[in-house]
């Protein structure tokens, strides 16, 4: 059987940024590495968008910035300037491709394309077995997001951020690409949390994707006749639909961390790395993966990584209500942002917040409901 020092399975955004910052490193020189993934060429297969104060490490990946985000629901609608924020945009590909270009360099990292059927922690190692064959590794990184974990359990609530979307190309000048519309709730609601989420990259070209923050996935035509009607509402009959993406990322408060042992580490939403209240996962998979670097130049116990924060419980207060309540999401968001400033709110999500920072937005949302979930968990 084949040994490697890590063994990283999946080369999706986690896997991807783990192996290419062992790549940077000269600490790793001599670490032979194993990642394995059922398909390395992936393409456009996801839009990547986060905020950062400022210039980033990815900077020259991106297709396109915005200084300013539209909030829009049936009670407050604001364009607002997120400066020194910008709100950025990666398409998949070209990440695929440049950290693929990067990482081959290193001959010390192997690429092997195959499926994963399982692995299990050995005394002093780890061994996984694929349809191909059987390997050892003395460290496991998995993104490999087996969902019956946190499906079959019921003490934390699992919501699914599910969207289907549009690339849409018209041939006059129609949108404004200075402003991405960030979350607009005036579409019918039907019970859930419902918005539509744009992202103009020229004047003739957007991304429209219809949004859930719901337990349940909707019939493919659901998703499309809401757009379809959006962009009628918005005026928009001349365009072509050039590209299509769809997604559902879970939202859950599952101690994911808890599947982690000395030699597995679980990364990327398998890792908990999907911030479970919105979805995000890329900006904050960039830093986990510069945090893992260091942490394996020191430790050994892979289940020390996990360090349990504030914002875990926050997170599970929030799905409890949307979960429960799932019709109100858009009267929540409003209030936060008609109340919460956008660099305040940027921090809380990025878990960043300072204990008043955290109050404002916790004072900026109706409690009620809070106040239920909160000593619903409590007790
Ligand atoms: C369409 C879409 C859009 C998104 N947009 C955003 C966004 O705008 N901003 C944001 O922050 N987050 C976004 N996310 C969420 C998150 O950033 C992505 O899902 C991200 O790719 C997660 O990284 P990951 O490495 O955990 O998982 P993935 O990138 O999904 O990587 C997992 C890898 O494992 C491989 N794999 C799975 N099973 C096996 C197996 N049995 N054997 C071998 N290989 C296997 C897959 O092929 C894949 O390459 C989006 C997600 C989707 C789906």
């Amino acid at each position: 059987m084949t040994k490697y020092d890590y063994i990283i399975l999946g080369a999706g955004a986690a896997g991807l940024m783990l192996a290419y910052r062992i790549s940077q490193d000269g600490f790793f020189d001599g670490k032979q590495v194993l990642i394995i993934d059922k398909l390395k060429d992936k393409g456009n297969d996801r839009t990547w968008c986060f905020w950062e104060e400022g210039e980033g490490e990815w900077d020259d990946l991106l297709t396109k910035t915005w200084p300013k985000i539209f909030f829009g629901s049936d009670n407050y609608s604001e364009t607002i300037d997120i400066m020194p924020y910008h709100y950025k945009m990666i398409r998949s590909d070209k990440f695929y491709k440049s950290l693929w270009e990067f990482i081959s360099t290193n001959k010390n990292i192997t690429f092997l394309e195959d499926v994963v059927d399982s692995y299990t922690e050995l005394k002093d190692g780890v061994q996984v077995i694929t349809n191909k064959g059987r390997y050892f590794g003395l460290k496991l990184f998995s993104s490999i997001l087996n969902p019956e974990v946190y499906k079959s359990q019921k003490k934390y609530p699992v919501l699914q951020q599910h969207f289907l979307g549009w690339f849409v190309k018209t041939n006059e000048d129609v949108f404004d690409e200075t402003t991405a519309t960030f979350m607009d709730f005036t579409v019918p609601q039907n019970g859930n949390t419902r918005f539509m989420y744009v992202l103009p990259i020229d004047k003739k070209t957007a991304l429209f994707e219809y949004t859930l923050f719901s337990k349940h996935h909707l019939k493919r035509s659901d998703y499309e006749n809401a757009i379809s009607k959006y962009l009628e509402d918005k005026g928009l009959s001349d365009f072509d639909i050039i590209e299509k993406e769809s997604g559902s990322i879970p939202m859950t408060s599952f101690k994911f961390s808890q599947l982690n042992s000395t030699h597995i580490l679980h990364i990327g939403t398998a890792g908990a790395w999907t911030k479970a209240s919105t979805g995000y996962t890329f900006n904050n998979t960039s830093k986990k993966t510069k945090d893992l670097v260091l942490f394996l130049k020191q430790e050994k116990d892979l289940s020390k990584f996990y360090k349990k924060s504030k914002f875990w419980f926050y997170d599970l207060i929030f799905l409890d209500v949307l979960a429960n309540h799932n019709e109100e999401g858009a009267a929540l968001f409003s209030s936060m942002f008609r109340k919460g400033n956008i660099k305040t709110i940027f921090k809380f999500l990025d878990e960043e917040s300072t204990l008043l920072g955290d109050l404002k937005i916790i004072l900026s949302v109706p409690p009620k409901r809070f106040i239920q979930a909160f000593f619903k968990r409590l007790f």
